[in-house]
């Protein structure tokens, strides 16, 4: 029997990898329900699987942010039941926060947070029914540590792996294995998508000249470490394979071999200056990048 796995936010980026990779597995294991918020986004997903896969692919419409939605999405599962469930919508929001509108923070906390957790919502009573599943969350090391400029998005990624920790623990009971596959920057539209705060905005003039010139030098670091280290989505589907096949899944993959430095950092010392002074330091102080 195929394993279901259904994947949100499958019109681009990492979630239509995953989608295309897990749709033409050589063994046919997998059938997959690529959903998307916007269906007249789905030619892409097409091209890339070249209409080869109508035993293993279906799209729906789904918006993690509509409970609706999600319920429809669910109810057009034809197995009637999902194996794998992965959460993996998101976007970003970039800019001093003196700036940012109510509005805009409350979509990014509905989309990353609250859009994951309603999503694992409805899925979640079926699996513990079946005692089985898995449920995997596209995390970002921006959910293990802090960013200048991210608050809103830093907030709503620690956010997701508070819960999605506490959830891990409760459904080891119910044989549901929860794990995050931790990115750090991807080659996806991600910096396309993402809600920013332009040098040329008129909001900046209420901004006062030094967090102006920091933000300037982190938007150089940020698009340099985006051009010179980011992985390919590819690379983490490997990751998510690896989770999918493994009989006991970690709860934390990286997608790196080795846990990045400063992540390391935040962990290994825990009063958080040497995290902080070492972060400020690499985005703030590097004059020849
Ligand atoms: P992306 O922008 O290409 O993909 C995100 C997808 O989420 C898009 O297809 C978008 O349409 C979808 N989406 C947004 N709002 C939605 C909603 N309300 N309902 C359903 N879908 C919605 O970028 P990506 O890099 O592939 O992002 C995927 C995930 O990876 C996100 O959760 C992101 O936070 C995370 N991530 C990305 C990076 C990176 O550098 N690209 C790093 C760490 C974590």
């Amino acid at each position: 029997d195929k394993k279901v796995v259904l994947i949100t936010g499958c019109s681009s980026g990492i979630g239509l990898s995953l989608a295309v990779r897990l749709a033409s597995d050589p063994d046919k294991r997998f059938k997959v329900y690529a959903t998307m918020r916007n269906l007249a986004k789905k030619e892409r997903l097409l091209e890339c699987v070249k209409g080869l896969h109508k035993d293993t692919l279906d799209i729906l419409q789904m918006d993690v942010t509509d409970r609706q939605s999600i319920l429809y999405a669910r109810d057009r599962v034809v197995e009637k039941r999902v194996d794998i469930l992965v959460c993996n919508a998101g976007v970003g929001l970039m800019g001093p926060l003196e700036v940012q509108s109510l509005d805009s923070m409350r979509r990014i906390l509905e989309v990353n947070l609250l859009g994951t957790i309603q999503t694992i919502q409805a899925f979640l009573s079926d699996m513990k029914a079946r005692g089985q599943g898995r449920i995997l969350v596209t995390g970002s090391t921006g959910g293990l540590h802090g960013l200048p400029f991210n608050e809103m998005y830093c907030a709503s990624k620690f956010a997701i792996e508070g819960a999605c920790e506490s959830l891990a623990v409760l459904l080891q009971h119910f044989n549901i294995h929860v794990s995050l596959i931790e990115c750090g920057p991807v080659n996806t539209d991600f910096l396309v998508n993402l809600q920013k705060v332009e040098l040329e905005d008129a909001t900046l003039q209420q901004v006062d000249a030094q967090t102006i010139s920091l933000y300037e030098k982190y938007l150089q670091h940020c698009s340099s470490v985006f051009q010179n280290a980011a992985q390919d989505t590819e690379d983490i589907v490997k990751v998510f394979l690896d989770a999918i096949q493994s009989p006991s899944p970690a709860f934390r993959y990286f997608t790196t071999s080795v846990v990045p430095p400063l992540t390391k950092l935040k962990m290994t010392e825990p009063d958080g200056s040497q995290y902080i002074s070492a972060m400020s330091k690499i985005i703030f102080s590097a004059e020849d990048q």
